[in-house]
């Protein structure tokens, strides 16, 4: 196997009031990620709990605090009585007007963050907490953010893209009403394009896809969540962010004659529902917010689609942000939950 998971494990003494000053041990654990090197630390206690801890908010207790802070549908662009007034058409190379699905709703970002972006409006309500959007509606979702990307790519090129989710302002959010957002040229971000390069020399040099080796390697191991269809789940090794689960898509089952994704194709409800199944994890812990992104190559067979999900600080009035210094300046990683702890229990919601 020529995949390595690469550890080291210091340890951090001082003499804790909360010990009666007596010398206490800390392990920080450092990992590196096999396929890019990025680097990770496990250390005690870094994430912010919610607020009143995870039995609050099972408990629905701050169900009306949130719906409070997240506001009605006054001044929402997305929601149906201003989004045809409000939110930008496409141009006519990538057809016009704004497309439809379900309750899903796509237009070009006001605020573009590349070359091709679009807004994805998941729902018609204003909000709806994470675990109510259901698997159809992300299903809907990601659709139209694939014939986005199909459209841009028909017309325009572009080698790179991504679908992306922020949900609830502790994770970048800006607008409360559950929306996607694409992105689609020919840079990539810089993780992406990293992830491309190093794809591709790992299949020159063991002759094999790496996500196909990985998995071969997780599923017999206690990183491995599981599968939905034709997407397995792993808690990766060297963490993005807390709780941390990789949706790896079958390259096999993607649909499309031309690499991408199809909007139709059965492995998207494979994906929505393994979603579903995450989130559902997460609120289960009392979150409330999360990040995520599905990358695309199209056009390199060595490159694999991948959905990364992390969860976010709890969205509250006076919520703590999870990315520090660490994260901002120094493009590391810090979660308090090993992978190999948590992944077992995400399995009970992602099948
Ligand atoms: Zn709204």
């Amino acid at each position: 196997m020529p995949i390595e998971f690469e550890r080291s494990v210091d340890e951090a003494r001082l003499k804790s009031p909360l010990e009666a000053f007596e010398t206490v041990t800390e392990t920080v654990e450092h990992r590196w990620d096999p396929l890019t090197d990025r680097k990770a630390r496990i250390v005690p206690d870094v994430f912010p709990d919610p607020e009143g801890g995870a039995e609050t908010h099972s408990k629905g207790e701050t169900g009306a605090a949130l719906d409070a802070l997240v506001g009605d549908s006054e001044g929402c662009f997305f929601c149906p009585d201003s989004i045809e007034t409000a939110t930008p058409e496409y141009p006519d190379t990538v057809g016009g007007g704004r497309t439809m699905r379900g309750e899903a709703t796509a237009f070009p970002n006001l605020f573009p963050y590349a070359k091709h972006a679009n807004v994805v409006v998941l729902t018609e309500e204003h909000f709806r907490p994470m675990t109510d959007l259901g698997p159809e509606r992300l299903a809907d979702g990601l659709a139209c953010g694939l014939e986005y990307v199909r459209s841009v790519r028909d017309h325009e090129g572009s080698r790179l893209a991504s679908i992306n989710m922020n949900f609830l302002r502790s994770s970048g959010g800006s607008v409360f009403h559950p929306h996607m957002q694409v992105i689609a040229d020919d840079h990539g971000t810089d993780r992406q394009a990293r992830i491309l390069r190093r794809e591709r020399e790992y299949d020159d040099e063991h002759d094999s896809r790496y996500w196909s080796d990985l998995l071969e390697h997780e599923r017999s191991g206690d990183r491995y969540v599981g599968r939905t269809g034709g997407v397995e789940w792993v808690a990766p090794f060297a963490p993005l962010g807390q709780f941390h689960v990789a949706g790896v898509l079958d390259p096999d089952a993607i649909g499309g004659d031309d690499g991408v994704l199809s909007p139709d194709a059965e492995l998207l409800d494979d994906l929505a529902v393994g979603i579903d199944g995450v989130l559902e994890y997460y609120a289960d812990r009392g979150l409330n917010a999360f990040n995520f992104g599905l990358r695309f190559a199209p056009d390199d067979p060595a490159s694999t689609p991948v959905l990364d999900i992390v969860a976010r600080a709890p969205f509250e009035a006076y919520y703590v942000n999870d990315a520090f210094y660490a994260q901002t300046v120094h493009r590391e990683g810090v979660v308090d939950v090993a992978p190999e702890v948590y992944a077992s229990a995400v399995a009970e919601h992602v099948e």
